[in-house]
């Protein structure tokens, strides 16, 4: 009898193994396909190497405009694929490592929850005090869209050889967008459509127009507010029709509508698991109905971000080994787009911020002020929203390129319960974009440096 058995290798079940076997539990992790789950091998590792590659194929064609002599002669997708695959590699092997060296057993094969405390591999039963669920999730499509050839989801379009001359994307959010990005910098005709009215529309308004001035600026076409109706392909290319009636062609069309939770088939409700539409419901100390039965990860209904499966992996893990670890506060996880330009939050957009705290006030500084983000050329702004009452900042938005890497403050700020008079006194380095997050605190305690009032 182990102390946890976990079903499923990705973040949220690796992470679990890794910290229960620093708190000297016995562990059993079962993963059907490669450690590391979705993030590493068909997600957020591939897709960064993707926009990489697209950043320095930017800068490449950029070069002139700054008196660097320098062209873009095109992609080779056999290198790229080489580049992306070698990071790929090295992570997988660094992680493959740990695992062996945290005396965790690790079982190759498709699990199934036979009893609330039992999943068996092959024939073989593994018996845990604990048990917990990390089997993931998978690109969804629609009803009557299949999966095949020219019509692909991220899984496909990750290993594609050669660049499209033209595609469609079906579906604006964050891996839609990410896409679009990457493909428009290779040289691709890229059109999104996207069935709500705008674009990355889990983000605050304010960003999202921003986001589509940017790709409109681009040359990345985009439909919003229009829904899908029908696709079909030849050997020449994929036509869909939407439901105003309009059809686009492309060489490709790629499905980023959302991912599903996989669950389907695994034992869960044979064993009284509760689940709604196929996510397992879980409390905030992500136990599940079942007792010693815990869910993690993208299986969870919230959002399907590799950090937060990471986070409550180890939660999870503290939780079995008794160290009662503060719940997860799921508005403080951080959220970043890689497009360019890049799309960084925390906490609430100013419509659910007035739906949760009434009366709030918020400030926009503009990244035109900022040195660095005028070397780089970008344009942008930092967003930030605070509670009237108390000053408490409830929500940081930001737009730019490489405002990904400037969410850490963010998030300590949002997290710490920050006011702008905790942070307008904290020296920002000058020149960096960094210095732009102080300006707008400053900005918002009533002495702003670089900006208008
Ligand atoms: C294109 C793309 C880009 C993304 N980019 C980012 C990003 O930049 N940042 C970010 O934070 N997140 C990103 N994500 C999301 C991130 O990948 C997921 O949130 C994360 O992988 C979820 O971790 P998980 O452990 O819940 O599931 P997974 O990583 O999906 O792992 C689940 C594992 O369980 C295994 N499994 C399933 N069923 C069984 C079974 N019956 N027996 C044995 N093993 C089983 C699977 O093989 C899989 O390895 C991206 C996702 C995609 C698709």
């Amino acid at each position: 009898m182990y102390d946890i058995v976990i079903l499923g290798g990705g973040s949220g079940g690796y992470a679990c193994a890794l910290r229960a076997s620093q708190l000297g539990l016995s562990v059993v992790l079962i993963e059907q396909d490669k450690l590391g789950g979705t993030c590493l091998h068909r997600g957020c590792i591939p897709t960064k190497a993707l926009l990489h590659a697209a950043e320095v194929a930017d800068t490449a064609r950029e070069g002139e405009a700054i008196g660097v002599h320098s062209t873009f002669n095109g992609i080779d997708m056999t290198k790229v694929n080489e580049y992306k695959d070698g990071v790929i590699g090295r992570l997988y092997k660094g992680l493959q490592g740990l695992v062996k060296s945290r005396e965790i057993t690790y079982v190759e094969g498709t699990g199934r929850l036979v009893a609330p405390n039992a999943v068996e591999v092959a024939g073989v039963r593994y018996e845990g005090k604990n048990v917990v669920l990390a089997t993931g999730s998978f690109a969804r499509s629609l009803p009557g869209l299949e999966i095949s050839g020219r019509i692909m989801t991220s899984d496909q379009a990750l290993t594609m050889d050669y660049v499209p001359k033209s595609a469609i994307i079906l579906g604006g959010g964050v891996i839609g967008v990410e896409f679009a990005s990457v493909w428009k910098s290779f040289g691709v005709d890229v059109t999104i459509v996207e069935g709500l009215p705008r674009l990355v529309p889990a983000e605050d308004e304010s960003v999202s127009k921003t986001m589509e001035r940017a790709y409109r600026k681009r040359g990345i076409n985009f439909k919003t507010g229009v829904r899908f109706q029908s696709a079909t392909q030849d050997d020449k290319g994929v036509t869909i029709t939407l439901e105003s009636g309009e059809s686009i062609s492309a060489e490709l069309l790629l499905v980023a509508v959302g991912r599903g939770p996989r669950t389907e088939g695994l034992g869960y409700e044979e064993q009284g698991v509760a689940m709604d539409r196929g996510f397992v419901l879980a409390n905030e100390r992500l136990a599940t109905n079942v007792p010693g039965v815990f869910a993690v990860g993208d299986i969870v209904p919230g959002l399907q971000l590799a950090h937060r499966g990471f986070q409550q992996g180890v939660f999870v893990a503290e939780e079995i080994g008794g160290l009662k670890p503060a719940a997860i506060d799921e508005s403080g996880i951080p959220r970043v787009t890689y497009s360019e330009p890049e799309i960084a939050s925390i906490g609430y957009t100013e419509t659910q911020a007035k739906e949760k705290f009434g009366d709030i006030e918020s400030y926009e500084y503009n990244l035109g002020g900022n040195g660095k983000s005028q070397i780089l050329g970008t344009t942008g702004f930092i967003k930030l929203i605070r509670k009237k009452s108390d000053g408490v900042i409830v929500g940081v938005h930001m737009i730019g390129a490489r405002v990904g890497e400037l969410i850490g403050e963010a998030q300590v700020i949002y997290n710490w319960e920050g006011t702008a008079e905790d942070v307008a006194p904290l020296v920002h380095a000058h020149p960096t974009q960094n210095e732009a997050l102080g300006e707008a605190f400053m900005a918002l305690s009533g002495k702003p440096l670089h900006a208008h009032a």
